[in-house]
């Protein structure tokens, strides 16, 4: 791959046999030796060597040629051809290369390549204009092509220099027409491909998406995009079904580059479906909706914490209180989470409280609206900047994970206040604003059944497959 490109973007290369001034000593007794018709004994570099030999056929054909001339006229003729063959071979076409390794630097490769330091940072600089060659990376690849001497041991003439940044870019210096370089970017350009994939949850999400040709990187985004509706750890049985449409970005050639984005991301659980479309609203923010344009990220967090697969450790609702010993309301879902674990806001909102708050220990309060809060206890300690009056966007990191106050060991306990009273945060589906109206939602509802046209039948296929393997 890295050599297609590298060729790609290569200048073609002239030929050139020789015109370095270069006096060869040829004395008559080789001369002779030549017209005597024995062969010329050098060593010939393979990549070059169907050309070279070709030029031989034409020396000993030429040699042939001159019997007609006068002796004179002969030596001269045959000594120009030995000329052409000896300098051919001293000076070659040259293709190195060279993989960047510790302790190198751009300037130090092209001096061991004989070009001194002038010459050198002359391309440092030239090179500067697309990339900064002082950032080359161990591992690297870069192509140097032009003329070698083999006499001198150095490469006498670059024609470009080729420092591949990726599968798909690459920056090059190229000599033009008036033996200057330019400085380029080559960057092949990519196919939007579209993918689709459904399954059955068995085992973990991932595998079950893995095994139906859906890389991590998607996986991953798969799952943050319903941490906002959906407690993996909770709500995800076996059985459940996924469906998923994303994007590839390929190559020419079919190669995968990199992951594009998730256009639609479908949840079967078992009471539930959740089905979320990405949009860009007209004032260019992306977001996924509700099939209905309901901002699912503007829910409020079930669980607003950087560690999805935390348990919950008590639920909401009346329990034995672990340090009391007596039956009480929990007003709040305790999350176990290792100390230090960043806690987010479950969604925008204003803090109104952040401070030792008596058994709750560290406590940050955020309105949301005027019908939601969110509360957050046991905190170790608040985020840099966290106090009251200052804006939190929903996913902010606003604390870390602590057991401070009336608490047996690490864990966040979370309460959602809807018009004052607290409810289980693990059952909120209000989503608190922001959602599609007008010619938004107009255009969203347009994609929806796009995507429903397009795509239910070849999920509802994939699935019976799927069941009649079994
Ligand atoms: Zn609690």
């Amino acid at each position: 791959m890295v050599l297609k490109l590298i060729n790609d973007i290569k200048p073609k290369h002239k030929h050139r046999v020789i015109t370095l001034g270069y006096a060869v000593a040829v004395t008559s007794a080789f001369i002779l030796s030549l017209t005597n018709n024995s062969s010329v004994n050098a060593s010939v570099y393979s990549k070059e060597k169907t050309e070279y030999l070709m030029l031989e056929n034409a020396v000993s054909e030429s040699i042939e040629d001159t019997a007609s001339l006068y002796p004179e006229d002969r030596i001269l003729n045959i000594r120009s051809l030995f000329d052409t063959v000896y300098n051919y071979q001293r000076i070659h076409d040259y293709d190195k290369l060279i993989t960047v390794k510790k302790g190198d630097t751009f300037i130090s490769i092209l001096n061991t390549l004989g070009l001194n330091y002038e010459e050198a940072h002359n391309l440092y600089t030239t090179f500067k204009k697309v990339y900064n060659p002082a950032n080359i990376r161990v591992g690297q690849k870069i192509l140097v092509s032009g003329q070698y001497d083999e006499e001198l041991k150095k490469m006498t003439d670059i024609e470009s220099i080729v420092i591949q940044e990726n599968h798909i870019k690459s920056y090059a210096l190229l000599k033009n027409k008036n033996g200057a370089f330019e400085a380029k970017v080559n960057q092949e350009e990519l196919i939007t491909e579209v993918n689709s994939a459904t399954g059955s949850i068995s085992g973990s999400l991932s595998k079950s998406m893995n095994s139906q040709g859906v890389p991590n990187k998607i996986v991953h985004e798969f799952i943050k995009i319903f941490s906002y509706s959906v407690d993996f750890r909770r709500d995800v049985r076996k059985g459940d079904k996924f469906e998923i449409i994303f994007e590839n970005n390929i190559t020419k050639d079919g190669k995968v580059a990199s992951y594009g984005n998730i256009l639609y991301a479908g949840l079967q659980l078992r009471n539930e479906k959740v089905s979320l479309y990405r949009f860009k609203d007209a004032k260019g923010n992306v977001d996924y909706y509700t099939e209905k344009g309901q901002a699912m990220k503007k829910t409020l967090h079930r669980k607003p914490l950087a560690f999805q697969n935390a348990r919950i450790s008590s639920p909401f609702g009346k329990r034995r209180h672990p340090i009391k010993k007596r039956w009480i309301i929990h007003w709040g879902v305790d999350y176990a989470a290792p100390k230090g674990t960043k806690i987010f806001a479950g969604g925008d909102g204003v803090v109104q409280v952040a401070k030792y708050n008596g058994g709750y220990g560290n406590y940050i309060k955020i309105r949301h609206n005027s019908e939601y809060s969110t509360a957050y206890g046991h905190i170790w300690k608040f985020a840099k900047g966290i106090k009251p009056g200052v804006r939190v966007k929903q996913g902010q990191v606003i604390a870390y994970v602590g057991s401070t106050g009336l608490s047996t060991g690490p864990h966040l306990h979370y309460e959602v206040i809807r018009n004052g009273k607290r409810i289980n945060p693990t059952t909120i589906k209000a989503a608190t604003g922001n959602n599609l109206t007008g010619k938004d939602l107009k255009k969203f509802k347009l994609l929806v059944s796009d995507i429903k046209s397009s795509y239910n039948k070849m999920f509802a296929l994939k699935d019976s497959k799927k069941i009649s393997k079994k």
